[in-house]
């Protein structure tokens, strides 16, 4: 399960958080409901603890069962990391620590372990993708504005910056990251100085700056450029980091250097900048690139078909194949990559043509993922309590009759499994019970469904009904 965690933490934060943030957080032990991690300095755990730690629990929640709360331990600190070494011997903080301070105003103690494997230690940004470019990219109507001017900007040449700063915004997989490579790409090759920098990237540079007295050289060399490109800045937080953000922002604009931004959302909602750096970024032009219609997405997958034709020349999808995947597919351009890379996955292992049956299996969890059912507690309740007759009530009383207590336990497990709902929110739900007889229910039927396939049965059957 933690490796489906630290899998899911990847694609759904991207390489390069990851990189930066969790490659080296590690599962020591999960008892009692907490999930104890680990990571090998202090800088990280603050860092984690601060910014990451509901994300991370979300994710290990939905992973495995039973978790209610995370501890994360420093390695080699308070107790070996051996593997299979016991729990760390005093847990050191509780298991939802207060947000602690920006990792600037809490200076970690020197971290030779880190600083020799930061990703980006100097800051010399992140490297382009070759594959993101502007010949790639297609366009369509809920792109064509923003397209239009990120070329605008990227051929610009000689003069005060035109829209400054550019700031696009979208939901995750529809093209931001894309047009700011494709930007960077053009501008390098007209000769300029770009840096492109995800927000991470930029606070970490920054936080490591801070670390070896360099913070005057970072922003030098941050200011020493022609176009400072910045991807997902909704991410950027921490007081003094931000502030150095408005003053990096501030310097480059009123020097007219070019700006480009990336967000998941418009600059008024981005809630942990302050005022100043908000107004600053909405005051050149704000671009919106809308949600892929179904003409934009085939041709998105066509360019992709072919682009993966070109090193797997046996690799063929049919038009009613692509026509399905366009369709099916609608959430974004990430998740229709994903796609083409199972139908080849599929093509390959199997050498067979991809039909539009494989391509069904190949992509169902993309499609499925696409839009999770949302089942409500009180569906389950009712819905188990009719199927064991008993009323709804009686799940919710105090009576533990054995026809009661049963139903009230499967009642229990599937709110576990099929919400995201805490141990202690689903007790309340049942009629103000404690988490730790959620818990409890939890395990018998776990228990129970591992020994007796009629019960495993049945519970599968609830779990299709709640869930279609
Ligand atoms: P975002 O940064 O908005 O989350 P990305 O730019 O990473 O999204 O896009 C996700 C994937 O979808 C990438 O592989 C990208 O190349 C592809 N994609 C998105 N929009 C387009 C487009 N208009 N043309 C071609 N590919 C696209
Ligand atoms: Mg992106």
């Amino acid at each position: 399960a933690w490796q489906r965690v630290k899998r899911r933490l990847r694609a759904e934060l991207g390489e390069d958080v990851f990189a930066s943030w969790f490659a080296r957080l590690e599962l020591q032990d999960v008892s009692g409901g907490v999930a104890r991690l680990t990571v090998p300095t202090r800088f990280l755990k603050s860092w984690i603890e601060s910014h990451y730690l509901d994300r991370v629990l979300a994710t290990f929640r939905s992973e495995a069962d039973g978790i209610e709360s995370l501890e994360v331990g420093v390695r080699g600190a308070m107790a070996p990391a051996r593997p299979g070494a016991p729990a760390l011997a005093k847990p050191a903080a509780s298991p939802r620590p207060a947000a602690s301070p920006g990792p600037a105003a809490e200076l970690p103690e020197p971290e030779r372990a880190a600083r020799g494997q930061a990703p980006e230690g100097d800051l010399g940004g992140a490297p382009l993708d070759a594959r993101l470019t502007f010949e790639s990219f297609v366009v369509g109507r809920s792109n064509a504005l923003a397209h239009a001017a990120a070329e605008r900007v990227a051929r610009h040449d000689g003069g005060p910056a035109l829209y400054n700063p550019l700031y696009f915004h979208a939901g995750v997989g529809l093209g931001k990251t894309h047009l700011l490579h494709g930007i960077g790409h053009s501008v390098k090759n007209a000769g300029k100085r770009v840096i492109y920098l995800t927000a991470d990237r930029f606070m970490y540079g920054f936080v490591n700056a801070l670390k070896t007295q360099s913070a005057l050289a970072f922003k030098e060399k941050l200011r020493a450029i022609d176009v400072l490109i910045l991807d997902d800045v909704q991410f950027i937080q921490g007081r003094s980091i931000q502030a150095e953000f408005g003053h990096t922002l501030n310097a480059l604009i009123d020097a007219g250097r070019q700006v480009v931004v990336a967000a998941d959302r418009p600059p008024t909602e981005l809630e942990a900048l302050d005022e100043r750096v908000r107004s600053r970024l909405a005051g050149g032009l704000v671009v919106e690139i809308g949600t892929l219609d179904e003409a934009l997405r085939a041709s998105i997958l066509q360019t992709r078909l072919e682009a993966v034709r070109a090193s797997h020349p046996a690799f063929e999808v049919g038009p009613a194949v692509a026509e399905y995947v366009a369709k099916a597919i609608t959430a974004n351009g990430r998740d229709l990559e994903g796609a083409v890379n199972r139908l080849l996955a599929h093509a390959t292992l199997t050498g067979a043509p991809v039909t539009l049956d494989t391509a069904e299996t190949a992509i169902r969890d993309l499609v499925k993922n696409r839009e999770p059912k949302r089942v409500k507690i009180e569906d389950i309740q009712k819905l188990v309590a009719s199927r064991y007759n008993v009323s709804r009530s009686d799940i919710l009383s105090e009576r533990r009759t054995a026809a009661v207590v049963k139903p009230r336990q499967i009642a229990m497990y599937l709110s576990k499994v099929l919400t995201l709902r805490s141990l202690p929110e689903i007790g309340r739900r049942f009629g103000g019970r404690d988490h730790t007889t959620v818990l409890h229910a939890v395990r018998k039927i776990e228990k129970a469904i591992g020994e007796d396939t009629a019960l495993c049965d049945e519970v599968e059957l609830l779990k299709r009904m709640l869930q279609d």
